[in-house]
């Protein structure tokens, strides 16, 4: 039912190790409207880390994203050259001509991918938190990058996991402990087809605060998004409006019915990445 868009192979933390201590592997840094979750309508500098261990989304419950991280595209830039290709998205873009307000901690979104891959994420988070930014990480929960719990980085960034159907049990296995400390919010993923896997909710969302989980429902493509091509919801040769609209109405049933907050994908709306 979904078209897959730009599938990759599936990578892992070892792949990472051979790049040097003060890097990252990226594959964008873009000016964009946050979209989803706790800091929706926010300005924000995205970082989008590349490569991620659901790279084959076709096979690994994730074959509706859009995303395009490819590890191969991917290229390694050192904390200090991200941070300012950071500072100059935002400088170069503000209306008001020698903006400055030390109060002001602009919001840098790291997503991928999956930014937990690479465990240069701690060492970096630090860093940029010293530098002045508000910091959210995107994540799949599938691991935390090394020493991610032991300091403490909830202190540093808020994480949001979008947590993902197993690709072996086609069901919503348990998070480890340790991600469910540090995590802040989660964010699940909804289909109303009750033969999609995406489906069911996981079990674990009774033990959280509702105000704390985000649904938000699927997209659906009726094709795939150029690579020059921003996508928008408004765009009916892209969108398959009758489905994405089955989803969004079934989102916010389960919203009503048990405290959860709806999150949509308003960048689609914005006709922004
Ligand atoms: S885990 Fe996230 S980034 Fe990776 S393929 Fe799935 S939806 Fe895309």
């Amino acid at each position: 039912m979904y078209e897959v868009q730009y599938s990759d192979t599936n990578v892992s933390p070892k792949y990472y190790s051979k790049f040097a201590e003060n890097t990252l592997l990226v594959k964008s840094i873009f000016l964009t409207i946050q979209g989803e979750g706790p800091f929706v309508g926010h300005q924000a500098v995205f970082v989008r880390l590349a490569g991620c261990n659901r790279g084959q989304k076709e096979v690994m419950e994730c074959p509706w994203c859009d995303t395009d991280f490819r590890v191969g595209t991917g290229k390694i830039l050192t904390f200090e050259e991200i941070s300012s290709k950071i500072q100059q998205e935002l400088i170069s873009t503000y209306f008001y001509p020698n903006y400055h307000n030390d109060s002001y901690r602009p919001l840098v979104v790291i997503t991928g991918g999956e930014p937990m891959l690479q465990d240069n994420l701690v060492s970096f988070i630090k860093y940029l938190s010293g530098k002045g930014f508000q910091i959210q990480i995107e994540s799949n929960g599938d691991r935390l990058a090394k020493d991610y719990f032991k300091d403490a980085c909830w202190d540093y960034a808020t994480l949001i996991v979008s947590p993902k159907i197993h690709p072996g049990t086609k069901t919503y296995q348990n998070l480890k402990d340790e991600v469910h400390c540090s995590l802040n919010y989660l964010k699940i993923l909804v289909d109303a087809r009750s033969d999609s896997h995406y489906h069911q909710l996981p079990n674990y969302l009774t033990t959280k605060n509702p105000a704390s989980i985000y649904i938000s429902p699927l997209t659906v493509y009726q094709r795939r998004v150029e690579e020059d091509e921003v996508a928008s919801i408004w765009n009916k040769d892209l969108i398959d409006v009758d489905k994405t609209r089955a989803n969004y109405e079934y989102a916010a049933e389960i919203c009503m019915r048990n405290g959860f907050r709806l999150s949509l994908q308003t960048h689609l709306f914005l006709g922004v990445n």
